[in-house]
């Protein structure tokens, strides 16, 4: 578990936090935890998500097990820095949608700053890096990589398998659309489908 550092209300410098896996990993419950707790004491938080992630509450980052905390919905991630002035902790949902200037966006945040938490996919359905999220983890002060469980076998699982055949790289994350697998399930059946 991440434990956050204490920090010095003299210290003018922020930093970005990255929180990855695969579906069903509790990505967002641990957004949600370091936010709450950020509230608890007093900052002021901002979340923001792509507007395309519309599977709940239009205004509200909403995680499986449905702990919610109000967010709100941008079309680019360029619109986040003016909605971000003033604020001590930003947080970014479903990052993996957002375009490749996030990275840039965080970084200024950071910079002046702002303690900028991010949660998002790692790797796609073909377990291919996901938008933004890899370069994040690089510029990154700390990074977060929760893992579900392997529906087949039980172990740790990292990867995101489709059950649809959708080729789209944005379906959403309905529970009925994926399942999390552990490395040797994942490749294991991509190997036996022939699934490049
Ligand atoms: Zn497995």
């Amino acid at each position: 578990m991440f434990l956050e550092d204490t920090i010095n209300p003299g210290s003018k410098s922020g930093w970005i936090e990255v929180i990855c896996g695969s579906m069903f990993s509790g990505k967002t419950e641990e957004l949600i935890r370091r936010l709450k707790r950020a509230e608890f004491a007093k900052q002021k938080v901002e979340i923001f998500k792509p507007n395309v992630d519309t599977r709940y509450a239009e205004e509200e980052v909403v995680s499986h097990d449905e702990n919610s905390i109000r967010s709100t919905p941008v079309p680019s991630s360029s619109n986040i820095p003016i909605l971000a002035d003033g604020v001590d902790v930003v947080g970014i949902d479903e990052a993996q949608f957002f375009d490749s200037e996030l990275v840039e966006v965080c970084t200024q945040l950071a910079n002046r700053g702002t303690r900028v938490i991010v949660a998002g996919l790692d790797m796609d359905y073909a377990g291919k890096p996901f938008g933004p999220i890899p370069a994040l983890m690089a510029v990154a002060e700390y990074v977060t990589k929760v893992h579900a469980v392997c529906v087949r076998c039980g172990n740790l699982a990292n990867h995101s398998h489709r059950l649809s055949s959708s080729d789209d790289l944005v379906v959403l994350g309905e529970k009925n659309e994926y399942e999390p697998l552990c490395r040797s399930c994942f490749y294991g059946f991509k190997e036996k489908n022939k699934v490049v």
